[in-house]
């Protein structure tokens, strides 16, 4: 291995470290490395930056289509943001909220569902429990949890059929993990889960918009974070470059992307386990890290901006926000600008309603998405000024969204290889995150600590 790593020196472009991926994990992950002085190249399969941000032009304003926003102890992106110049506006959510129960449509104002009497009792018991059970997941090693075997080997659909015996309450948790993975409660280990809303502060704090994960948005759009890291980082980031082959040794690595070899003393491979997946490695990886591309799928999502000439649902006393149990779209917010010039909503097509309609024609889709918001807001909303979709399982280089997920018995086997360094290849992306594992803040959190760990390597 090491003799084809010198047979081709002459040859191959040199760097100190690699990254792999240019969306915010390895871009922090470069600032970091360049900072102490490090010769870094950043390789990015895409034609521009960010990964699972993206912004777009939508009446004057920029939208989301990836990640949104930003909340409460998500220290590192609110610092970063503050740092690059990028500000944040509150998440507009003053008025009522809608839930639509089997058909059923009501209003609510508090944090939680107004259910029936006994369903919000059991609603409420059942989050205390889960945030008990989180408590007791250690966020940087989930599998020593007491109860970890057992836990991974459940769903959550097991755990919710078991202990949530009233379905308005069952329900109502379905829609906030639907909303909070973008996956199904049948496709998730129960350690993981908990592992996940630990590593975020506890279920309601991933969930709400005051004092939660949807607290602020971010002023101009998300991507912003990544494109202004870029900007520093100039011409170290190479875009169009897939990286299909590593090949490493005790003394460094080579890197194969776009028709170019780079040689470096390491790697930080920046992109989900399930992506990581399509790279050859040179020698194998591990059997537990190698196996985490196939054990850690992506969820689904296919994300929706409506805009309107006004946010009229607002001079009806409503919000924005709504949840239902059935139909395509799970979960709506407002997502007009700051300024409020237009109106605009934002609704998420999650988990196995993604799969299937993201079979669909767009046009199809666009009319059921409308006329599901007609059924919230009024029939103003049926007749949108634009309409634009992001499906994330479509993008080859993300291959779903927002995290990858795990299923039962993934956690407790390949779990601690998610973060361990692999000779000179070092692992980051939301996915290796302790806190707020899946978020642009445990992006960030992983960048950083793998270039820590590769500054120690290289020095
Ligand atoms: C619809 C949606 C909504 C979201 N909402 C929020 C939110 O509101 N708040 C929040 O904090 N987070 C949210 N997220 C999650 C957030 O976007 C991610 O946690 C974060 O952006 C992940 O960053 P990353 O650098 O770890 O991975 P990525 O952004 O996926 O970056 C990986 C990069 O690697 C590139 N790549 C992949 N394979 C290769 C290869 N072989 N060679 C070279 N390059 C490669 C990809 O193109 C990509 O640019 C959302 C995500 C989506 C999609």
């Amino acid at each position: 291995m090491l003799q084809t790593i010198r047979r081709r020196l002459g040859r191959a472009r040199d760097a100190d470290v690699v990254v792999v991926g240019a969306g915010l994990a390895g871009l922090v992950a470069a600032r970091e490395l360049v900072g102490q002085g490090a010769r870094v190249v950043v390789l990015e399969a895409r034609d521009r930056v960010g990964g699972r941000t993206l912004s777009h032009a939508l009446l004057g304003d920029q939208i989301d289509l990836g990640a949104q926003w930003v909340g409460p102890t998500q220290r590192r992106v609110l610092e970063l943001a503050r740092e690059l110049g990028v500000p944040t506006f509150p998440q507009f959510h003053a008025g009522q909220k809608v839930l639509t129960l089997g058909g059923r449509r009501s209003t609510y104002r508090n944090t939680i569902p107004s259910l029936p009497l006994l369903g919000l009792a059991e609603l409420q018991l059942a989050i205390s429990r889960i945030d008990w059970m989180a408590r007791q997941v250690p966020r940087d090693n989930p599998a020593a949890a007491r109860r970890a075997a057992a836990w991974d080997a459940a769903t959550v659909a097991e755990w919710l059929g078991r202990n949530v015996r009233r379905a308005d309450a069952r329900a109502v948790l379905r829609i906030a993990i639907n909303a909070i993975f973008a996956a199904e409660p049948e496709e998730l280990s129960l350690l993981f889960f908990l592992f996940y809303v630990r590593s975020g502060g506890g279920l309601m704090r991933l969930s709400e918009i005051k004092n939660g994960a949807q607290q602020d948005r971010l002023q101009g759009g998300a991507q912003q974070l990544a494109l202004r890291l870029a900007a520093r980082l100039g011409d170290r980031v190479v875009l169009n470059s897939p990286v299909t082959a590593i090949e490493h040794g005790a003394r460094g690595v080579l890197v194969r992307a776009g028709g170019e070899r780079y040689r470096a003393s390491a790697a930080i491979v920046a992109i989900p386990p399930a992506l990581a997946g399509a790279i050859r490695f040179r020698p194998a990886l591990p059997p537990a890290r190698a196996e985490l591309a196939r054990a850690m799928p992506m969820g689904k999502v296919i994300k929706c901006v409506l805009a309107y000439p006004r946010p009229f649902w607002r001079d009806a006393g409503l919000s924005g926000e709504a949840l239902c149990d059935d139909g395509p779209v799970r979960l709506v917010f407002d997502d007009s600008p700051a300024d409020a010039a237009h109106g605009a909503l934002v609704a998420f097509i999650l988990g196995e309603a993604a799969r299937e309609w993201g079979q669909r024609s767009r046009a199809e889709r666009a009319r059921a998405v409308c006329d599901q918001l007609a059924a919230f807001f009024g029939p103003q909303a049926a007749a949108p000024a634009a309409y634009l979709e992001q499906d994330w399982a479509r993008e080859p280089w993300s291959k779903g969204c927002y995290v990858g997920i795990l299923p039962p018995g993934a956690l407790t086997r390949y779990g601690a290889a998610l973060r361990e360094p692999v000779g000179p290849i070092h692992w980051a992306g939301t996915e290796t995150a302790v806190m707020w594992n899946g978020y642009m803040d445990g992006a960030i959190e992983s960048g950083e600590r793998a270039a820590r760990e590769v500054l120690g390597r290289i020095r």
